[in-house]
């Protein structure tokens, strides 16, 4: 069998010159080379390497050999009425992973995952109940942005698609913010983390502004200041609980990470201002969390800080052992919380007809090969009959 080819997708300039070198290409005009494909792959779009029209045609042939920009197969696409689209995406026996699009007026953020699992076990959370399967590369990482502008025709010439909304106006890309909030604790996989959000913010590629890229951790506390000095993104805590009592439950890195550091480290998060202030992802737990006096120990915890407040209305799961707070309580919280003086935007479900929460399509399709299984087992069983 031949070697699988290498994906030039996700590498960064100087890995991409090492791999045209390492696979007998010319050292000197390797510079050049990433050059032109990195415009094509990134500000063209190109899935393969026919297209590069003003490469000479032996050039192209020789990388087709070697290398690849094959995206990673689309296991499902669907679509909620509300424009949100999730993908679970496949790249290779049991690697699978989802990404979530979620449009609005005037933005469209993709939610992209840093790993397949998790190995940090949230209560509430439906990717913390499987176990880490692997980290994602940052190919697969990139890939996803590529798969989400290859789908939403944001890549020139591209055709938008009509069943959904997809952000309008001048100048406005489909996909302008990233979030990493989908499967996995991204500060468990920095390397490849960082490399990714290295190409997604080159200017000569995709060129999305690290002020549009969100990086959201439970509380890793060793790793958020690389983080920043690296990476210079936004960042978003999972803070969930104001006691380490409560959150040792829900979060149970708190454990190793209680509250007291994990505010300390935020207070130290290099680059935050008010300018650039750090999200704190708050999960409305019905009876759990979401009692006025929380949300005024909420407000003192993050004194003095840079702080942006996230309330998630919780997206149930089956057999989750929580429940959403009811919308009263929420909004009471989220009064505190805004008179207070945060703008505390309560996050909007979305896709909630596509399960588009964290971690919850992989399952379903686990569910539905099961479910694909039995019926192929059935129509044997009559086929034998
Ligand atoms: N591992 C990282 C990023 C992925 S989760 C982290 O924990 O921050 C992204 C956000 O979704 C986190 O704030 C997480 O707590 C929240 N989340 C997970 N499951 C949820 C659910 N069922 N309902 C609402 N929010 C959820
Ligand atoms: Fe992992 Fe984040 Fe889910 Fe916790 S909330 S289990 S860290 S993905």
């Amino acid at each position: 069998m031949p070697a699988p080819k290498t994906s030039l997708i996700g590498l960064d300039a100087g890995a991409m010159a090492a791999a045209l070198i390492a696979a007998g290409f010319a050292e000197k005009s390797a510079k050049m080379r990433v050059r032109q494909l990195w415009n094509w792959i990134y500000v063209h779009g190109a899935r393969d390497f026919a297209v590069m029209t003003n490469l000479a045609k032996d050039f192209r042939s020789e990388m087709d050999a070697h290398f690849t920009l094959d995206r990673p197969e689309i296991v499902t696409e669907q679509v909620s009425s509300d424009g949100t689209r999730k993908w679970l995406l496949r790249t290779g026996p049991g690697i699978e992973f989802e990404t979530v699009y979620i449009p609005e007026a005037e933005r469209g953020t993709l939610c992209v995952s840093s790993q397949v699992g998790c190995t940090l076990n949230c209560t509430f959370c439906h990717t913390g109940t499987q176990r880490l399967v692997r980290n994602l590369t940052s190919s697969e990482i990139v890939a996803q942005v590529l798969v989400a502008r290859d789908r939403l025709g944001d890549f020139p010439g591209g055709i938008a698609p009509t069943d959904g909304l997809v952000p309008s106006g001048e100048g406005t890309r489909a996909v302008s913010n990233i979030v990493f909030m989908g499967m996995g604790e991204p500060l468990y996989n920095l390397d490849n983390v960082s490399a990714a959000i290295g190409v997604l913010t080159d200017g000569d590629g995709l060129s999305l502004s690290k002020r549009r890229i969100t990086v959201s951790t439970s509380g890793v506390t060793p790793e958020m200041a690389r983080l920043g000095e690296e990476c210079g993104t936004m960042l978003a805590v999972s803070l969930h609980a104001t006691n380490n009592a409560l959150r040792d439950k829900l979060v149970p890195l708190n454990k190793k990470y209680p509250i007291e550091e994990l505010l300390k480290t935020c207070r130290n998060y290099p680059g935050a201002s008010n300018a650039r202030r750090i999200t704190f992802e708050y999960v409305m737990l019905k009876g759990m969390n979401d009692s006025p006096a929380e949300a005024r120990a909420l407000v003192r915890l993050l004194q003095g800080l840079p702080a942006k407040i996230n309330l998630i209305p919780f997206n149930p799961w089956p057999g989750s052992p929580y429940e959403c707070s009811d919308w009263d309580a929420i909004e009471r919280f989220s009064e505190i919380v805004f008179n207070a003086g945060y703008a505390s935007p309560v996050r909007t479900p979305r896709g909630r007809d596509i399960q588009a929460a964290c971690g919850q399509l992989k399952s379903e399709t686990e569910k539905l090969r099961a479910r694909a299984r039995l019926m192929l087992e059935e129509s044997l069983v009559v086929a034998l009959d």
